[in-house]
């Protein structure tokens, strides 16, 4: 197996390239001074272009066709086997593209980002227009190059972030969803609303970030291993399994942003603290996909962090935190309003219950967009009449509307579904976890997450990149990815908050 260890040393120099970029971009979130942004691109440019010629150069390809033909008489499931079709993968992607369309892009992408931020400041649909016409033509580009199957150009797109899914797989889990969640919708909103105004007192930011390090701690995120800082964009990156960053945001009078914002990052951050330390700086130490990713994100801040188990051992440790605003406050009106549902026209303010359909808006309008059934001067009205349709209300302006994400400013078609999929695959993964240990529920309920977090250690997080994420689920529930387990998730909490039968 002389060329597959030769192959790993190489990977792992890349590895190495590609971490100290994301230690830029960490830094350049957290702490770089406004002034050194110019410098910073020069500095991401040069090094992103070095870990891309080392991976698609002639050596890697050597290495990894003498590799294959070492390991073609291994078992499919070994590590080794495993661990080249993660490789080839990549390598057959990031090769399939021409230098001159990669580059196309990421100009396209560069200034498309500058654009869509002024359009939004305005709220200016007029002026993104072009640029996102510009970047979905670049994007079908991509996609005939990456080759797909059946006519299906967004299954191109699709499976570079959720590796192995088809379109037709997400069409047919959010056609089971829609009806179910739309219903809920309309239930709710005619019922007795929440008030959550106890969340909106005076919170001192100093004692958010005491409070949200103490909870990231009680979960199980490593402080040898990582580390929580503030950034304008929460977010979770890893310079390796044993380096794992997240940040958080804060807002004095909204404690939900900072508190359920840490939840989410923490777990994203448990996942990749979490790989198999005998993988570690090997290409089996990734997520599995985005997908499988949010899940681990969504499962720690909504499914744990927003139950009322939850709160029943943590509000009394908040109240040491903020013994002003919490003093009148008990588990129950906190449950209540840390769940509060009220559709909005943001994503990232959704709820648990709404969040999914605005999801299902943008995979319908990238899919017309990019098959040319939608043109892109129709997509305001569109996006207005299908935020009426599922959650009864329109934007004041499309900043507040079709111009609200930065993805598809960054010619990111195909990533939206991922979030759904996650958030249903947390509740799938929860209900085989119960069942799995029955015990977890008691511990929970005395604030211990011991046994959860090893039962996802040992089916989700270890198993890193060994498995698709379809395999992987399937392998972990029994069955395919499916959307009832989420739907009765919200059913039975849901029903019980708002009084529904
Ligand atoms: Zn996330």
């Amino acid at each position: 197996m002389e060329n597959y260890q030769k192959l790993l040393a190489r990977l792992a120099e890349i590895g190495h390239v590609s971490s100290s970029l994301a230690v830029l971009g960490w830094d350049q979130q957290c702490y770089m001074p406004t002034g050194g942004a110019r410098e910073r691109a020069e500095q991401f440019a040069t090094l992103g272009k070095i870990a891309h010629e080392m991976f698609t150069g002639d050596e890697t390809r050597a290495l990894l066709e003498g590799a294959e033909s070492e390991a073609a008489g291994l078992a499919p499931e070994s590590d080794e086997r495993l661990t080249l079709r993660v490789v080839r993968r990549s390598f057959d992607q990031s090769s399939k593209l021409p230098t001159k369309l990669v580059q196309d892009l990421a100009k396209a992408e560069a200034i498309g980002h500058e654009v869509w931020v002024k359009a939004r400041e305005t709220s200016n649909f007029k002026a993104f227009a072009p640029t996102l016409e510009q970047l979905l033509d670049l994007s079908r580009q991509k996609a005939e190059h990456l080759g797909y199957e059946g006519g299906v150009l967004y299954d191109a797109l699709l499976d570079q972030f959720e590796p192995g899914m088809k379109t037709a797989e997400v069409e047919r889990v959010f056609g089971e969803l829609r009806p179910g969640l739309v219903g809920l919708v309309q239930e709710i909103a005619a019922a007795p609303q929440i008030d959550d105004s106890v969340l909106k007192r005076d919170y001192p930011e100093e004692n958010q970030k005491a409070f949200a390090d103490f909870l990231v701690a009680k979960l199980g995120f490593d402080f040898s291993r990582g580390r929580q800082d503030k950034a304008v964009h929460p977010f979770c990156t890893s310079f390796g399994r044993d380096d794992v960053r997240i940040t958080t945001r804060y807002d004095k009078n909204w404690l939900p942003c900072a508190i359920m914002g840490s939840i989410h990052e923490t777990g994203h951050a448990l996942y990749e603290q979490g790989f198999d330390a005998k993988d570690a700086d090997t290409p089996l130490a990734n997520a599995a996909g985005l997908g499988v990713h949010e899940s681990q994100s969504r499962l720690w801040e909504n499914i744990i962090g927003r139950s009322r188990n939850f709160w029943a051992v943590y509000l009394p440790e908040a109240k040491k935190h903020f013994k002003a605003s919490l003093k009148d406050v008990d588990v129950e009106t906190f449950y209540r309003a840390i769940n509060k549902v009220e559709p909005s026209t943001i994503r990232v303010e959704a709820d648990e219950v709404t969040y999914n359909l605005h999801i299902m808006l943008r995979f319908e309008l990238e899919k017309q967009m990019l098959s040319g059934q939608l043109a892109v001067k129709d997509v305001p009205e569109a996006w207005n009449a299908k935020m009426q349709e599922y959650l009864g209300i329109q934007p004041s302006d499309d900043a507040h509307g079709c111009l609200q994400d930065v993805h598809w400013s960054g010619g990111m078609f195909g990533y939206f579904p991922t979030y759904a999929l996650g958030t249903l695959l947390s509740a799938q993964l929860y209900d085989k976890a119960l069942r799995d240990e029955p015990g977890i529920e008691a511990e929970l309920s005395r604030g211990d997450f011991g046994s959860l977090l090893n039962w996802l250690r040992e089916n989700v997080h270890k198993p890193g990149a060994r498995y698709l994420p379809a395999e992987l689920v399937e392998r972990v529930c029994g069955e395919p990815a499916q959307s009832r387990s989420y739907l009765s998730y919200l059913r039975g909490k849901f029903g019980q908050l708002y009084g529904l039968n």
